[in-house]
Order: structure tokens, then sequence, then C-alpha cells
């Protein structure tokens, strides 16, 4: 894939695959275009070359609508709606995208919040959960659409230290029972724990690509090298 911001290129030929059932996590320095890579892939920012496959499948001519209805987005500031509980948060996209009749909707949100441990948080509205709470929220409402993929950016950036890894877990869970999914990630020990392949990005390039143990303990390049110093 390619993407520009008007004359500038900052996603500079990227390619991979995820295998169905898998996790990718994408790592590299500030700036080397992974969030442009995520908004390219479910298309709020167009891209101006290359195609995403989806089960094998040229997405290209799909509407953006469409795709996001198959590609979860969860994002580093939870973009919660603010004057609506945590169920109606959940329940909102599959009503009003969807058409799910409107009691099966909170059914299902229901279940879903029970997934990511917020069972008893369910009539809370974003200000009265903590900020490990809302992300958790956020995924529920992600999953709620059933996506085939959900893409994560820097998920955890936002969060105090001692609710990162309640974050972390859930999303581990959710690769365990077999989410496809693509991470954007700080988190090395979760990329070398949890991923089933890194993709090492700088400069709006894929520099390196392979199964954890070999990125982090065997790296081929100097700017990988370089990165893992700073970073570990
Ligand atoms: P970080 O780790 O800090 O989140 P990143 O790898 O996600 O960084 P991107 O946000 O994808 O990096 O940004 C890649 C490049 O594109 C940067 O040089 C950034 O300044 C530029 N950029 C990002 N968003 C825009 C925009 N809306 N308009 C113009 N340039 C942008
Ligand atoms: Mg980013």
């Amino acid at each position: 894939m390619r993407l520009s911001y008007g004359p500038v290129e900052v996603v500079r030929g990227v390619t991979f695959s995820v295998p169905a059932g898998s996790t990718t996590c994408v790592i590299g320095p500030s700036g080397s275009g992974k969030s442009t890579l995520l908004r390219g892939i479910n298309r709020l920012h167009e891209p101006s070359g290359g195609d995403v496959l989806l089960a094998g499948t040229s997405t290209r001519g799909q509407h953006p609508d469409r795709l996001r209805r198959r590609i979860g987005m969860v994002f580093q500031h939870f973009n919660l709606f603010p004057d609506h509980t945590a169920l109606e948060n959940v329940a909102l996209a599959p009503r009003t995208v969807a058409g799910v009749p409107r009691a099966e909707a909170l059914r299902r949100a229901h279940a879903r919040l029970a997934e990511v441990g917020l069972a008893e948080r369910t009539d809370h509205r974003p200000r009265d959960l903590s900020g490990g709470q809302q992300q958790r929220v956020a995924i529920a409402r992600a999953l709620a659409m059933d996506p085939e993929v959900m893409l994560f950016d820097e998920v955890t950036s936002a969060l105090d230290p001692e609710l990162v890894k309640g974050v972390l877990n859930l999303m581990a869970t959710l690769g365990r029972q077999g989410m496809t999914m693509v991470v954007v990630t700080h988190e090395m020990g979760f990329a070398r724990r949890v991923a089933d392949q890194v993709v090492f990005m700088d400069e709006g390039r894929v520099v390196e690509a392979g199964p954890p143990a070999q990125l982090f303990e065997q790296p081929r390049s100097e700017r990988l090298r370089r990165f893992l110093a700073e970073v570990l």
C-alpha cells in the first residue's frame, strides 16, 4: 500500500499478509507511518496505491462504510459517545448500521461487555469508568459488529500503567480465541509474547518482518537493532 498526505508520501510501499486467526504486531519509531497504514487499511484515509485483500478478495471497489463493517478499529483515545452508557455504546452501531433490532442489539451488547469483563458496568457512562474500562468498552463496541479483522492503534498508550495489563491481557485472549488482529504497539513484551508475526516499519516502509523470536533476538538490519536498543 501507498498513502500520501498531499504531496508527502507517508506509507511508501508496505506489503504483508495476515493469515486468518493470527496476530500481527506493527512496531517502529514515531512518524514511521504505522497509524497511517491502519487508516489506509480501513480507508479512513484513501490509499494512493495498492490494495487490501480481505479473505483473499480485493477491497478496492468496496465502499468504505461497508469495509468498516468488516474491519473493527480501536484507537488510543477511546472515542466513546459520552452521553451513552457502556451498553448503548456497544449496541449503537449494530442497531443503526447493521439494522439489528433494539432488544437483540442490547442482548448482544451485554454479552460482549461480559466478555471484556464489564458485566457489572453496563449502565455506566464513560466518565464513570476508568481508562482501562473505557478502552475495554471500545473493544467490545468494535467486536459487536462481528468484524473479520480487528485493528488496534496504540490502545494502551493513554492508560495509566496499572491499567495497561488488563487491556493487553484482553487482546491476548482475543488472539487465542482466533480473532485476526493487526496491533500497532509500543509494548514490546506484548509483541514478543502474543504476535505470530512482527512487522518493523521505518520511514513508511517495512524494514523487517517475521516471527517475534527472529526480530527481537536476531535483528538483521542496523535500523531495527538501533530501535530495539532504544525501546527495550
Ligand atoms: P506514532 O508512533 O507517533 O503514532 P506513526 O508511526 O503512527 O507514529 P503516523 O501517524 O502514521 O506515524 O505519521 C506518519 C507521518 O505522516 C508523520 O510524519 C506525520 O507527521 C505525518 N502525518 C500524519 N497524519 C498527517 C496528516 N493528517 N496530515 C499530514 N501529515 C500527517
Ligand atoms: Mg501512530
